[in-house]
């Protein structure tokens, strides 16, 4: 349920409100927006049957709110939410592209990508430095010392770094150094390990869970949401289809959709959402021209010798490509790049 407070609504109206709720022992989470604030209720509200909301100072008018999930609902928030990291503005204008390898291979690798990718204009340096991998022989990634080299990288080229944590305890590791957490498709439902993402200030890329429908991503961003960390972008990256030849079948109605159901930015991930370089660049385009507020994209210098989804990376010369493209997309939309 969200309480819409009137316009000329006071302070003292809202804390009014605000303290009713407490006493009631129901969450309360505020949106304070340019015009109005909506105050979103948590927990079970039969015991407000009694108590006539709508008929306090400053009270416009109380929304009950069918779906699951509250606080990641447009209801509450009617506003696309903006997210500002470093100097970036995440869903604004602005379309944003985070690049780099699927996996901190090496200071070298990962440092040659990085002043590759600042040339062309990219603002986030993806790498992954716990590999959540299929098989348990497969690289696991460099761990805090990947972390060291991402850091670096951002000291040296000023992107800014995201990378994802697996578990609480890399979760602790990674907070240290990143600017946005990855929260990968298979740890979409690690609900413990979403509260935790909930404890921490810093913004999180939420990736759709391989077999995660629509509702079921968002619930994923409210448990983040309802321990008080807001900054949440969500990424589709592909869900799991009958349809072998790509890897996972991208789902690009789900932008738009989630873009109209939340009010969280909404990235798309071509690479994973394909398993195949040849279409990371034409899906880049359909995903900013069905409205995504950025992509994230691996890009390896050498993709044959990459220690994870080398098939899915591009070079140097396909993502400069890429980039031309999207541009041009993007100059259509009216949007900056
Ligand atoms: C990744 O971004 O490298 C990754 C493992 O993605 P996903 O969780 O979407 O598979
Ligand atoms: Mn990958």
């Amino acid at each position: 349920m969200v309480i819409v407070m009137k316009p000329q609504a006071t302070q003292e109206d809202i804390t009014g409100v605000e303290k009713l709720l407490e006493r009631l022992n129901l969450g309360v989470h505020i949106s304070e927006g340019s015009e109005r604030t909506i105050i979103g209720v948590i927990g079970d509200k039969r015991q407000l049957a009694e108590t006539p909301l709508e008929l306090m100072p400053g009270v416009q008018r109380i929304v009950h709110i069918v779906e699951p999930y509250k606080l990641a609902g447009r209801a509450f928030h009617p506003k696309n939410t903006k997210i500002q990291v470093g100097n970036e503005i995440i869903g604004g204008n602005k379309v944003l592209v985070m690049a780099g390898p699927c996996a901190v291979e090496s200071e070298e690798q990962l440092m040659s990508t990085a002043r590759f990718l600042k040339t062309q204009g990219a603002t986030f340096l993806r790498g992954g430095a716990f590999k959540p991998r299929s098989s348990p022989y497969s690289f696991q990634g460099l761990e805090e010392d990947g972390l060291k080299i991402l850091a670096e990288a951002r000291e040296e080229t000023g992107l800014l770094i995201i990378s994802e944590a697996v578990s609480t305890r890399s979760l602790e590791l990674a907070a240290k150094y990143v600017d946005i957490i990855q929260i990968g498709a298979r740890n979409m439902q690690n609900f413990s390990l979403l509260q935790e993402v909930g404890r921490l200030k810093l913004p999180v890329m939420l990736k759709r869970g391989l077999s995660a429908t629509i509702e079921e991503w968002l619930n994923a961003a409210e448990y983040i949401m309802s321990e008080g960390n807001y900054n949440i972008i969500l990424c589709e990256r592909g869900i799991r289809t009958f349809e072998t030849y790509t890897r996972n079948t991208l789902d690009l109605s789900s932008i738009p959709a989630a873009k109209e159901l939340s009010h969280l930015p909404v990235f798309a991930d071509p690479s994973h959402g394909t398993g195949r370089w040849e279409l990371v660049t034409p899906m880049s385009r359909a995903a900013i021209a069905a409205g995504a507020d950025g992509i994230t994209v691996e890009v390896h210098p050498n993709p044959k010798e990459a220690l994870s989804d080398g098939p899915q990376s591009l070079n140097f010369d396909n993502f400069t490509e890429l980039m031309i493209d999207i541009r041009r997309i993007a100059s259509i939309l009216g949007r900056e790049m």
